[in-house]
């Protein structure tokens, strides 16, 4: 069964068509990259399979579970059950390019946060979990600071720790290294190889040309909400059949 999988996924804002039939399947251990230029409809597709924004249309199923949606009187699409997203939004960690750590907690308070309070795990384990994946991070040492005290890499890698401490089914990253001086590019990028080492399933929204091409084993270029060019990286960064994915890369090389 799939970890993840996304049915022709449509999604408007008013009369905005952004998302034109998008359709993904995820196995467990599958590294994919998303690519295309601004505006394409990337963001929004991470955020429609975690129901950040509600799909317009079509289904997402994690491991084999329908996101359950309804439309309500005024004709709006919403999720039927709110505790179904809940539960599933809770495994599905997203990790964004602006960090979106709580600023007013410490490292090690933002990643027991949610296994602590959503989860409810108990506290000593959620601590102790923690600091695993603190050092697995690097950031062992930095726990008891705050994120303002923190280097852009260091920020986005606490985010990745508290990603991980969901024990997500899916990570989704939006452009994690695109808000980073380049000088610390390198040690997230570093974090996100692991990851893929260890047969996480990850969805990346990346720039990172040398990341879709080595550390993924699929990568989807998008453009005007459609799916443009798909497949292994060696069979689309060696032979791209679309003239605009062709361009894309020249573009970011
Ligand atoms: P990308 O991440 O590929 O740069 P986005 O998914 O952020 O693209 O945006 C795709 C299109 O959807 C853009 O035209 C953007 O303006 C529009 N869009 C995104 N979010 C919203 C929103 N909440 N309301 C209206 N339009 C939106
Ligand atoms: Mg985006």
């Amino acid at each position: 069964m799939p970890t993840l999988e996304v049915r022709e996924l449509h999604k408007y804002f008013g009369s905005h068509q952004v998302l034109k039939g998008i359709n993904l399947t995820a196995h467990k251990g599958d590294v994919i990259s998303i690519l295309g230029s601004s505006g394409s409809g990337k963001s929004t597709f991470l955020r429609c399979i975690n129901l950040l924004e509600t799909p317009s249309a079509g289904e997402v199923y994690v491991h084999g579970e329908l996101m359950r949606m309804k439309t309500n009187k005024l004709g709006e699409r919403q999720p039927e059950d709110r505790r179904q997203v809940e539960r599933i939004r809770s495994r599905l960690a997203m990790v964004f390019q602006s960090f979106n750590l709580w600023s007013h907690m410490t490292v090690l308070q933002n990643v027991i946060e949610v296994p602590v309070q959503v989860l409810k795990m108990p506290r000593a384990e959620a601590i102790e979990k923690a600091e695993t994946l603190l050092h697995r991070v690097g950031l062992y040492e930095r726990r008891d600071y705050y994120p303002g005290h923190l280097s852009g890499g260091q920020q986005q890698r606490a985010a990745i720790a508290r990603a991980l401490a969901v024990d997500p089914e899916v990570m989704l990253f939006d452009e994690p290294t695109s808000a980073l001086d380049p000088e610390l590019v390198g040690e997230v990028l570093q974090v996100m190889r692991s990851l893929a080492e260890e047969g996480r399933t990850m969805l990346v929204v990346t720039h990172e040309m040398t990341f879709a091409r080595d550390v993924s084993n699929r990568v989807m270029f998008l453009h005007q909400g459609v799916v443009e060019e798909e497949g292994v990286p060696e069979a689309v960064f060696g032979s791209p059949k679309s003239e605009r994915f062709k361009q894309f890369i020249s573009s970011v090389y």
